[in-house]
């Protein structure tokens, strides 16, 4: 790891931790989708890796932007992330509680993103780079509506276990 001494270093690094979750994700939300039973929850993990592809993107010109690379760097945390994922998919539970845990596993996710690119565009407004905040502010939009929605497929699945359950 090369030493950081400018503002702009911390968010080259910032960036190319995102690339790489994103880019793990990429591979995990197929698995996701195929593993979800519920059909509204199965199109939410498949929209979401369009716009994941998108993020990529994205990045991709934050980093030209920035005169770097958002390669080279791997985000330990979503690979434990992913991981839990896979624990999700290889529940053996009833559909709807597995549905439940793969939206849990999703919303860990998510949170995460929601911070790193919180803390990125932090650093981005600070240098008032103004195109790399509106780039950043696009994916945070995205991630966040992400969130909501898992929490109302989440909440529209519970209210209908509670009904069996009567
Ligand atoms: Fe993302
Ligand atoms: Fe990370
Ligand atoms: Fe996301």
């Amino acid at each position: 790891m090369s030493k950081l001494v400018t503002v702009k270093d911390l968010l080259v690094q910032e960036i190319k931790d995102l690339f790489s979750a994103e880019n793990q994700l990429t591979h995990a939300l197929p698995k996701m989708a195929e593993g979800a039973s519920d059909p509204e929850l199965k199109k939410g993990f498949e929209n979401h890796l369009k716009e994941t592809e998108v993020q990529m993107e994205r990045l991709e010109k934050v980093a030209e932007l920035l005169d770097a690379s958002p390669r080279g760097k791997a985000c330990e945390a979503m690979k434990g992330l992913v991981k839990e994922g896979e624990e999700a998919l290889k529940e053996d539970a009833d559909p709807d509680l597995k549905d439940l845990a793969l939206i849990i596993a999703a919303q860990k996710v998510e949170h995460y993103e929601i911070a790193g690119y919180g803390g990125a565009r932090a650093l981005a407004e600070a240098m008032q780079m103004n195109k790399v905040v509106e780039l950043l502010q696009a994916t945070l939009d995205e991630e966040g509506k992400t969130d909501q929605k898992l929490t109302e497929i989440a909440s529209r699945i519970l209210a209908g276990t509670k009904k069996s359950a009567d």
